[in-house]
């Protein structure tokens, strides 16, 4: 499901306070304090300057209360899958809603660039307009918004966001027919309520297809392939390839061989305990397939 749907999310952040020299200070504290807002900047003007598509520093993220990531490093490069492995509760699903805004997360410490923008800064509609796209792990039903309503108000917000003129009906029709057929996607769904009635499989088929609608830079796929038949699991894949071009990128979460076989991923990073503990290309998910997460966790003692 994506995120700029309905309900309208707020989000706040907390920063770590930043110590602040008291207002007698001596000259000279003054010109230090200069010299280390001159480093900060210098510091966020190379941050900005990064090739990468996303880049996480150091972030630590915590939901009610409870500290889930604690200090997870991830660069990700135009045109590049990687897919996020790990132990349940290890704060997978946590970094994606991080990533998208979710106001139940809070960023505590770190920072997160987003094609030169500071991602913290934006509201959970901004991010998505700036090409963030997230299918949810558990996608839920929208009662009473036709697919077809909710995708033109999607497109339209968007299209809005970048000061364009809403789309034409026709052309809107034309570009769902083409999306639909990308996953298979039968006609009468799109008169149906968002996922209402969906099976699991339609569900998540539907998900690739809102990606496809989108046109994200950014796609985040958490454990789309969970629950699919051998079939499905196939359509979800293949049409997350077609949508593949080189100037988009994802993160995909998932436990399944065979997604890695059809994703062809080309960094595999593995998450332990709210930290990124392990990193490989694609035969680090088939060793993880076979052998678990046991032998990992053994080679951090
Ligand atoms: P994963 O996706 O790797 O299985 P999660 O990020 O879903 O892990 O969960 C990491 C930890 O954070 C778990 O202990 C989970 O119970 C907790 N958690 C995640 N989301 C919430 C939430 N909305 N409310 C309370 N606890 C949460
Ligand atoms: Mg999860």
């Amino acid at each position: 499901m994506h995120i700029n749907q309905g309900r309208k999310f707020r989000y706040f952040s907390i920063r770590k306070t930043k110590t602040r020299a008291p207002p007698n200070v001596a000259d000279e504290k003054k010109v230090l304090s200069l010299q280390q807002l001159s480093k900060r900047v210098e510091k966020l003007a190379l941050n900005l300057n990064t090739n990468a598509m996303l880049e996480i520093k150091n972030l630590h993220a915590s939901v009610e209360g409870k500290e889930i990531l604690k200090g997870v490093n991830l660069t990700i490069g135009d045109g590049e899958v990687h897919v996020l492995m790990g132990p349940n509760g290890s704060g997978k699903s946590t970094l994606s809603h991080v990533l998208v805004g979710n106001p139940k997360y809070t960023v505590t410490e770190g920072s997160i660039i987003f094609n030169g923008k500071d991602l913290l800064e934006l509201s959970p509609e901004d991010r998505s307009h700036e090409g963030i796209f997230m299918s949810f792990q558990a996608p839920i039903e929208i009662p009473g918004v036709s697919m077809t309503n909710f995708l033109r108000a999607a497109v339209n917000a968007k299209r809005k966001y970048f000061g364009e003129e809403p789309i034409a009906a026709g052309d809107f029709l034309k570009m769902l027919k083409e999306k639909r057929k990308l996953v298979g996607l039968d006609a009468h769904f799109m008169s149906r309520g968002v996922n209402e009635g969906f099976s699991g499989g339609e569900r998540k088929r539907n998900e690739i297809f809102q990606m496809a609608v989108l046109e994200p830079k950014f796609s985040i796929l958490d454990e789309t392939d969970s629950g699919l038949d051998v079939d499905a699991l196939r359509i979800v894949a293949e049409g997350f390839n077609l949508l593949r071009t080189p100037q988009t990128s994802a993160m995909v979460i998932t436990h399944y061989q065979r997604m890695l076989d059809y994703l062809k991923p080309d960094f595999v990073h593995v998450l332990v305990n709210g930290q990124i503990v392990k990193e490989g290309d694609a035969s680090l998910g088939y060793a993880i397939e076979e052998k678990g997460f046991d032998w990992i966790k053994e080679e951090l003692k």
